[in-house]
């Protein structure tokens, strides 16, 4: 495919600010795209040059896109600088200039995906001595042979900031609504989907539409559970182009391939709780963060609650990982936490989050060694263990490990009485844990939902909400009197309706931001702001800019309330709305599609209105 087609589909994608239209569009160009570019396109789709668990860095910082752009156009970097700080987007700087290239272009040629894609992938992967200007050559080389809104996006790419808006979800109903005519050979769901509609007494008049959106609904269901347990997209969509649905079938959890984690819903109390899963395991609730630790024979993998690799951080897991597991193949999750091993202390959270680090990484082991408490067991060499249920798996859990200093089973007990559940938890608490988790002795492991397989029951605020709400930053304020100086005032922030794929406005921010936040979080913001209303987003309240979904926040609030100005979970012409919100921290462990969901922020409302 001509980089150029490309190019085209997503400029459409960029204007439109519809999600319904960009689903569409996008099942068009993923429809058309040929077995060889389908996987390049749909991580390109995804802002990156590979799957979402791999490393893709380009290490192309602004500046020298700045350079390869002059490089490639004739203009000074002068100029160029210039018009990026009026501009604040390097894709639109790019645009502006390739598209009057003083030098006539020598060597250009058209631009193919692939041609885009592989010079894209040698920029990520050179390094050490000289990279830096094989780096510059190699983008310049896009550049010069680009046109003004390929240049766009090619300049875009590196910084994996391709601002078209779209996520996860509607690539998967795009992929899903290309299935269409093979769903409908399927017997047993056109069954299943009429008997519903024909309950439903579903009109004549849109039984066609309404049977396809239920058909499609189903078939991104499917594709949705194996990106559960492969987070790779690109593979999946590769597989379907290949194979059609039946090619969904030779997707199997993988170690070395991150799977989306299990969540916890949250209850008030151990009667709760009890009565809802009856007998359980109690957990010790350790505030730490949570890795996903991956071991085939030599080779660790080790990855973040999103699914991010982060081994290089964490030499002494990985070495335990090697030392204390009892099998050549697994995948197994923990809580990892700083700890002393003197004093038996868990060391507060504050400490704990230093080990996320880049640099320095050694000093740092030795500062905090982490101990990693493990709570369960996914993959056992070739033994598939998602489907078994928690017990069985705990069983694995405890002979899987060897006794040692950094690897231990998670503080447990097993009980239905609700005096044992508080006991437990005041134990808990007492040792500076943040609470307890209790899960169902039954349950097997549901990759990528909230569901009361896990429930959280945590120390409780006072008079405030017991939980804190994740917001999405869909906009900002800029700011008023002493607030100028930082560009930004305030922040309008969305929940995540899971059905619809959009972010709803629940709450505008202006407490809890420091300076220090105030400015360090308008650069952020900067970077993805826009005049538009990106197409993932609903809001009446209109910030002075809006941001693409990108940034989690944690929010905490003194209640939930009815508000007619926000859009989350809106009823009767009322919205859900947070009173007093107050920023608590920057959740960069989250995507946006984790960010709390319109359905638990109505959960959390009724309880409290209870
Ligand atoms: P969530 O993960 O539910 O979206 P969150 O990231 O805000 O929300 P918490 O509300 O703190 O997390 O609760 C769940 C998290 O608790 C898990 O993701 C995991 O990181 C951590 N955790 C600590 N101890 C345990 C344990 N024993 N079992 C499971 N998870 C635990």
């Amino acid at each position: 495919m001509q980089f150029k087609e490309l190019s085209r589909y997503f400029e459409v994608i960029e204007s439109t600010s519809s999600r319904l239209e960009m689903t569409k569009i996008l099942a068009e160009l993923l429809g058309k795209t040929d077995e060889k570019n389908i996987k390049k396109i749909v991580f390109l789709c995804q802002g990156k040059i590979g799957a979402n668990y791999e490393k893709t860095e380009s290490g192309l910082g602004e500046k020298m896109i700045i350079e390869a752009i002059a490089k490639s156009t004739g203009f000074t970097k002068k100029e160029i600088e210039k018009k990026f700080r009026e501009q604040g987007d390097l894709g639109l700087v790019a645009e502006e200039f390739c598209s009057k290239k003083k030098q006539s272009a020598l060597f250009s040629s058209e631009l193919t995906v692939e041609k885009v894609f592989s010079n894209l992938i040698k920029i990520s992967k050179v390094e050490g001595t000289g990279s830096r200007d094989l780096k510059l050559k190699l983008m310049a080389e896009l550049l010069n042979s680009a046109s003004g809104t390929e240049s766009k996006f090619i300049a875009r790419i590196p910084l994996e900031n391709l601002r078209l808006g779209i996520g996860d979800p509607t690539i998967m109903d795009a992929l899903a609504a290309n299935l269409l005519e093979e769903g409908k050979q399927k017997k047993d769901w056109i069954e299943k989907i009429e008997k519903e509609m024909k309950e439903k007494k579903i009109k004549e008049k849109i039984w066609k539409e309404e049977f396809e959106r239920r058909l499609k609904l189903k078939l991104r269901e499917k594709i949705e559970e194996k990106y559960n347990i492969y987070s790779d997209l690109g593979s999946i969509a590769e597989i379907l182009k290949q194979k059609g649905l039946a090619g969904l079938k030779e997707i199997k959890i993988t170690a070395g391939i991150p799977i989306r984690p299990t969540l916890a819903e949250r209850l008030n109390s151990a009667e709760e709780i009890i009565k809802k899963i009856g007998k359980c395991a109690v957990e010790a609730k350790y505030d730490g963060f949570r890795l996903q630790c991956h071991k085939n024979g030599k080779k660790i993998w080790i990855y973040s609650r999103q699914s991010e690799n982060m081994t290089e951080m964490f030499p002494d897991i990985m070495k335990a990982m090697q030392e204390q597991i009892k099998a050549e193949k697994v995948i197994i999750e923990g809580e990892a936490i700083a700890f002393n091993e003197s004093t038996e202390e868990f060391l507060p959270f504050q400490m704990t989050i230093q080990r996320k680090r880049k640099y320095r990484i050694e000093d740092k082991t030795k500062e905090f060694p982490l101990k990693l408490f493990v709570f369960d067991v996914m993959l056992i060499e070739e033994e598939n263990l998602m489907e078994k249920p928690f017990i069985e798996r705990r069983k694995k859990l405890k002979e899987l490990i060897k006794k040692g200093k950094t690897i231990a089973l998670t503080k447990a007990i097993e009980t239905d009485k609700t005096k044992k559940l508080d006991e437990f938890f005041d134990e808990s608490i007492s040792k500076g844990l943040e609470g307890i988790i209790a899960k169902d002795l039954n349950a097997r492991y549901i990759a990528g939902a909230r569901k009361f397989a896990w429930i959280k029951l945590k120390k409780s605020y006072k008079g405030e909400l017991t939980d804190s709400v994740d917001g999405v930053i869909i906009g900002y304020y800029t700011g008023k009197g002493k607030r100028t100086e930082f560009g930004l005032g305030a922040l309008l922030t969305g929940v995540y309706s899971k059905k619809e794929d959009l972010f709803k406005s629940v709450a505008k921010i202006g407490t809890g931001l420091t300076e220090k936040n105030l400015s360090e979080m308008e650069k952020l913001l900067k970077k993805i702001s826009s005049k538009k209303k990106p197409a993932r987003v609903e809001s009446e309240l209109k910030p002075d800019f809006w941001v693409e979904p990108k940034h989690v926040i944690e929010i905490r609030a003194d209640e939930i309330t009815r508000s007619p100005i926000h859009l989350a979970a809106k009823k009767e012409g009322k919205g859900l709305a947070l009173r007093f919100p107050r920023m608590i921290s920057i959740r960069s462990d989250k995507k946006p599609e984790e960010a709390t969901t319109e359905e638990e922020l109505e959960k959390m409302f009724k309880k409290q209105t209870k």
